[in-house]
């Protein structure tokens, strides 16, 4: 079980009805995420898919999210737009081709 696996294992259903994984490094913030939104009184939205677009994080429920749904979402994104997609580090959008998060190790394309 990655920590993703147990992310969406707090969401109802068992996760997104499309499994369209983000990267692991992106595991503990999303995890978080989902452990707020589990907590809330009404429980966490029915998600559709939570992926990387453009290298942030995409979080698309089934319905429209509440007020506060939304802003626990948001600041997951926000969080993915400065942490490694591979391993969760403090990082940056790589400025060139595909468009991915990463930390000054991972930038470097030997250790990818
Ligand atoms: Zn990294």
């Amino acid at each position: 079980m990655t920590k993703l696996d147990d992310a969406y294992a707090l969401l109802p259903g068992g996760g997104p009805l499309i499994k369209d994984y983000p990267g692991e490094g992106w595991g503990d913030l999303v995890y978080e995420m989902c452990e707020k939104l589990a907590a809330l009184p009404g429980g966490a939205p029915k998600m559709s898919q939570i992926k990387s677009k453009f290298g942030e994080l995409r979080v698309y429920t089934c319905t429209a999210p509440t007020a506060e749904q939304g802003e626990i979402i948001a600041e997951a994104i926000e969080k993915s737009k400065a942490t490694c997609e591979i391993c969760g580090k403090p990082g940056t959008m790589k400025a060139t081709g595909w468009m991915i998060v990463l930390c000054d190790f991972h930038m470097d394309p030997k250790n990818r």
